[in-house]
């Protein structure tokens, strides 16, 4: 094929230009996507030659080389990992893959990014990142187990790449960077040692660089010649230590490495929340490193969002991608869970349906939902912080996780008729709060708390002084679904038609006035039925108004108001 040049979708570009007019203030970082990607390219073919030793090519001497040449003004990023055919640089390199990608970008739409320039920090963008340093990328690649299919890749970043057929003798990706003229100091040896140090210390592969020094010439028994001068002698050396983070003791990791491990793990440019390291021993052995992220991602509800916990055994990685070792309700959650008990070969497939990994699960579960309780407990503050980024994601686990509803239902909160906006109430608080004459836990499902404070369901509790829960996330419906009563108080929708908010004596009160008003009024009711006929099953008198003159009600085992609304809006 001859050369091609081809525009880079949207927002690819837009991208590329928010990167290259530099929001970053943090250069540095390049190096550290370009290695990342280095290492989990190794990481696919090592795993993809379990079952199919060919693709090696006699080649598993695993390394990420760094080559600075500083005459032709460029560093080069060597790999020997799985390597790209043809399409598949078209699909990772040209157009935004990652769905998380396209909403970030959806997101940024109307903002002043010069004024925000966290908004892209919070964000990886991953490759892109070159174009912070370079103005003219190179990218030479071959996919590992086709010696013809290698190509060149090439782009300037302003709008389009061009990309070709070319020949490349081994296999692996060469990513070379022409610096532009104030970035040269990307060339220096210490410059370079240090931010490898700094952010890809734990890289499991060594990451190397050919270092020229000047040495006393030595004689043939290895001493040094007195006045023999000196002479230019060229060794590769491995920059980074290599240790993986979660082997070693909590006691000798800094915040700092546990930070940088979790940035390098999540693509996440901000602190983790919490993290948790811990090694379990037993029924099961692992070791986990996880960690609970600030913020939530952009693809949080999407269809495809990825889980982020990645699967090794015995320090091999197996997968980024095992969707069985946390529910879906702890689908944020990122980091390392390293198994002493699996086979090595364990394949994808088997993962879901594995026990040991079922073990893990549980296990990790229980540790994840005690650290959040600890964290409520402790620190009330910072558990609000977390949980208006998750609450909706851990209010699931309430539907889907029944063996751990009874801590769950201690961790997730609602606002009330009782907080103001942006506040919440737990359960517990709820009960510890209620009036003496107060039985049961009221709550009220809508789509918005305005709307919701208006009903006119809300007079007779606000007039009883009895709290109200709001529950306005489409996730509620399932959750009282699930949750009927907490400590033995019911969980009883305020819209409901068998409300039973009067205590004995006030029942009996309001019946005789009721029956006194329905001989003076029957005639009315009798009247509005007839003029609504098909509409509604009823109309009677209610004790439960104060202000309104009429409400609507739902038939005691028929679907609420907000239930009707969410099936009618997925046509059911
Ligand atoms: P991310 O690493 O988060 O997927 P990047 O922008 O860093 O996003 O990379 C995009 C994609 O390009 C990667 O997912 C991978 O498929 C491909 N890629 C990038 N660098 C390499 C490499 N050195 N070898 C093989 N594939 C690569
Ligand atoms: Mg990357």
């Amino acid at each position: 094929m001859t050369k091609s040049t081809k525009k880079f979708e949207t927002e690819v570009q837009q991208l590329l230009d928010l990167v290259i007019h530099s929001l970053y203030s943090n250069k540095d970082i390049f190096l550290r996507e370009l290695v990342s990607n280095a290492s989990d390219a190794i990481d696919k073919i090592k795993f993809e030659s379990h079952s199919n030793m060919d693709l090696l090519e006699g080649n598993a001497d695993w390394k990420v080389k760094l080559i600075a040449d500083k005459s032709a003004g460029t560093l080069t990023i060597r790999d020997n990992g799985i390597g790209m055919n043809m399409a598949e640089v078209e699909e990772n390199i040209g157009t935004i893959a990652r769905s998380g990608t396209r909403a970030f970008m959806d997101n940024l739409k109307g903002k002043n990014l010069q004024d925000n320039p966290e908004l892209i920090g919070q964000f990886g963008v991953g490759f892109y990142a070159s174009f912070m340093v370079a103005d003219k990328v190179t990218l030479i690649t071959r996919k590992s187990g086709d010696k013809n299919a290698a190509c060149c890749w090439e782009s300037t970043g302003d709008g389009s790449y061009t990309i070709e057929d070319c020949e490349k003798e081994t296999r692996g990706t060469d990513i070379t960077l022409h610096l532009k003229e104030e970035m040269k100091e990307y060339l220096d040896e210490w410059k370079i040692r240090g931010i490898i140090k700094k952010y890809s210390d734990y890289v499991q592969y060594p990451i190397v660089m050919d270092i020229t020094r000047e040495e006393p010439v030595k004689g043939v028994d290895g001493k040094v010649i007195e006045g023999g001068g000196t002479i230019e002698k060229t060794t590769e050396e491995t920059l980074n230590s290599m240790k993986a983070i979660w082997t070693r003791p909590k006691s000798e990791i800094t915040e700092e490495e546990y930070e940088e491990f979790y940035k390098h793990i999540s693509h996440d440019y901000d602190k983790p929340f919490r993290t948790i390291h811990y090694s379990a021993e037993g029924t099961s052995e692992f070791k986990a490193l996880v960690y609970i992220p600030s913020h939530k991602p952009f693809d949080l509800f999407m269809r495809d969002h990825k889980k982020g916990i990645h699967l090794y055994v015995k320090r091999v990685f197996i997968t980024d991608n095992c969707e069985a070792l946390v529910p879906d309700y702890l689908r944020f959650m990122k980091g390392v869970v390293d198994s002493s008990d699996l086979p090595l070969n364990v394949s994808r497939e088997i993962l879901q349906e594995d026990v040991q990994i079922k073990r893990i699960e549980k296990n990790l579960v229980g540790k994840i939902l005690s650290t959040l309780a600890e964290t409520k407990e402790k620190t009330p503050e910072d558990y609000l912080k977390f949980y208006r980024e998750f609450g909706p994601v851990l209010k699931e686990g309430i539907h889907f996780d029944f063996a751990n509803k009874e801590k769950l239902q201690d961790l997730i909160l609602f606002e009330s008729s009782k907080t103001d906006s942006g506040n919440f109430v737990s359960l517990k608080e709820y009960v510890e709060r209620m009036p003496e004459n107060q039985k049961e836990i009221y709550y009220i499902t809508g789509p918005s708390r305005s709307g919701l404070e208006n009903s006119p369901h809300l007079e007779i509790f606000r007039k009883k002084s009895f709290e109200v829960l709001y529950m306005t996330d489409p996730v509620d419906e399932w959750v009282v679904q699930s949750l009927t009563e907490y400590e033995g108080k019911k969980l009883h929708a305020v819209d409901r038609g068998d409300l039973e908010l009067d205590s004995e004596e006030e029942k009996k009160e309001k019946e005789a006035k009721q029956e006194e008003a329905k001989k003076q009024y029957q005639g009315v009711l009798d009247y509005i039925k007839e003029q609504l006929k098909d509409q509604v099953k009823e109309v009677r008198f209610s004790n439960r108004l104060t202000d309104s003159a009429c409400c609507l009600v739902a038939d005691q085992h028929g679907l609420n108001a907000n239930m009707e609304k969410i099936l009618k809006a997925m046509n059911q």
